[in-house]
């Protein structure tokens, strides 16, 4: 018998936490997890999933504009946001319950409570109560960035709050320009809410390619978000009616809710890792090597935690690959290499692979084909919006080393794209596929004239 209460403690139920504990239990091991806030994590509860639901609410205006020119009339519509929030609710407490209930079903025992160590094997839960494990886990996630210098912070709301407003902002300002931000802003211009966002660079969405970032920005001006770049708030107020934000270019823009999504940092200051001598980087995450072993060797960390790539499914990969490699007998790591991911702004982003900057930074020999175009459907709705499609391409292999997709289900197409760039596909690959036609995405398979080539002698 084991001196310890448990072979794995996981410190953390969301989505890499979650995942390896279950795993762990069905490979034999006495598992237990803590979870100080809801089952799921940030994804289900604050997150990816009620995000989407949110944007899928933001998309219906379009589709009752659009829906004229093919000879529908829709009549007047109404949206009310406390129905929308209340049916987000339930379907985020049924998710939750669906977690809490596999994770039993494995044998995992849970404790609904924070954790932090004590000493490198035991960890203090919010009673007092001690536990023992052989390995312990740290899955605690991210949490949003507030400058912590700002006057009027406290009036601000993060993406931890914004789901749970009781009333609609009719006037929101967005602070941040990275994929969270411009996400809220297109759901809330989408909604009908008079929408700005202000970002200290020239233009939002750094890391994704230049040519993807100023298509987005925009169409998502034309779609009515009101944009203010190159600066930063120095002071948020509050006003009988609403919020005011002084911004450092001297402009005052007035809001019911003022949202920051300025980038999250890791959850590690709570844990008292000094306890047990794990190392932090400058970002406070968990150092860990690819095994996600941090530099204590029975404890490991996994998820946003360690700030690698801060997505769902590569949590959920690295707390499978971790559980499978100690519980198992079968060791494995998570592959971190064209990670495919979708950005659900209206219009959508969908990303594999290199930016076209990345690639010329890393080839000798870079061949781009890039087409935008009105969609067919545009032709009767009368929508503006245009399609991008980029492939970067390895002139030297022939490899596709990036695909970049904006437009209706962006995220969908880039799904099966990132199956192609995994396996190593080709342009000459791409050529050779037949097209579906009429469809959008066709043009992937029949642009024959590169856009631009850049050589390095
Ligand atoms: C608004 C928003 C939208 C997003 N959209 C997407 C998307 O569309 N696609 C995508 O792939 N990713 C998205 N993400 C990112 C995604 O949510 C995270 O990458 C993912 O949740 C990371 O999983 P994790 O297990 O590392 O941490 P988390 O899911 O954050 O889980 C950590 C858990 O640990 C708990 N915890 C923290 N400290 C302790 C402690 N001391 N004791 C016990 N429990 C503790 C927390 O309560 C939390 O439940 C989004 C994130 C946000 C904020």
């Amino acid at each position: 018998m084991s001196q310890y209460d448990y072979d794995l403690f996981v410190i953390g139920g969301g989505s890499g936490g979650v995942r390896a504990a279950r795993i762990a239990a069905q490979h034999g091991a006495r598992v237990g997890l803590a979870e100080g806030y809801r089952y799921g994590g940030t994804c289900v509860i604050r997150g990816c999933v009620p995000k989407k639901l949110l944007v899928y609410a933001s998309r219906f205006p379009h589709a009752f504009h659009d829906a004229a020119g093919f000879g529908w009339g829709v009549g007047e519509s109404a949206f009310d946001w406390t129905t929308l929030i209340a049916n987000k609710d339930a379907e985020i407490a049924r998710l939750e319950g669906v977690y809490r209930a596999n994770l039993e079903r494995a044998g995992v025992t849970l404790h609904d409570s924070y954790a932090r160590f004590t000493d490198p094997h035991t960890l203090t839960l919010e009673s007092g109560e001690t536990l023992t494990a052989e390995t312990i886990l740290i899955a605690t996630g991210g949490t949003p960035n507030v400058d912590p210098a700002l006057p009027g912070r406290e009036h601000v709301i993060t993406s931890n709050e914004v789901f749970h407003l009781e009333e609609f902002p009719q006037r929101i300002v967005i602070a941040g320009g990275g994929y969270i931000a411009m996400e809220f802003a297109s759901i809330f211009a989408g909604l009908g809410a008079e929408t700005t966002l202000i970002y200290r660079r020239d233009l939002p969405l750094r890391g994704f390619d230049d040519d993807v970032r100023k298509h987005v920005h925009a169409e998502m001006a034309a779609n009515g978000v009101n944009f203010v770049l190159g600066e930063v708030f120095t002071k948020i107020e509050k006003t009988d009616a609403g919020l005011i934000g002084h911004t450092s270019g001297g402009q005052v823009l007035e809001a019911d809710q003022i949202m920051f999504a300025i980038g999250r940092k890791p959850v590690t200051d709570t844990l008292d890792l000094e306890a047990a001598g794990v190392e932090t980087g400058d970002g406070g995450e968990v150092r860990v090597d690819a095994h996600s072993r941090s530099n204590v060797p029975h404890i490991y960390a996994v998820g946003d935690v360690t700030d690698r790539i801060n997505l769902t499914p590569v949590a959920i990969r690295e707390g499978h690959a971790f559980a499978d490699s100690l519980y198992g007998g079968r060791p494995w790591q998570a592959d971190h290499a064209d990670v495919a991911t979708a950005v659900f702004t209206s219009p959508e982003i969908g990303t594999v692979g290199l930016t076209e900057a990345q690639a010329r930074e890393a080839l000798d020999d870079v061949v781009i084909y890039a087409s935008s175009f009105r969609p067919m459907k545009a032709t009767l709705s009368g929508a503006d919006g245009k399609m991008l499609l980029k492939l970067v391409v390895d002139g030297a292999t022939d490899r596709i080393v990036g695909i970049h997709v904006v437009g209706e289900d962006a995220g969908e197409l880039i799904q099966t794209l990132g199956i192609a760039v995994k396996m190593g596909a080709t342009k000459s690959d791409f050529d050779a596929t037949m097209a579906v036609h009429p469809t959008a995405a066709e043009e992937l398979v029949t642009m024959r004239e590169p856009s631009a080539r850049h050589t390095r002698d």
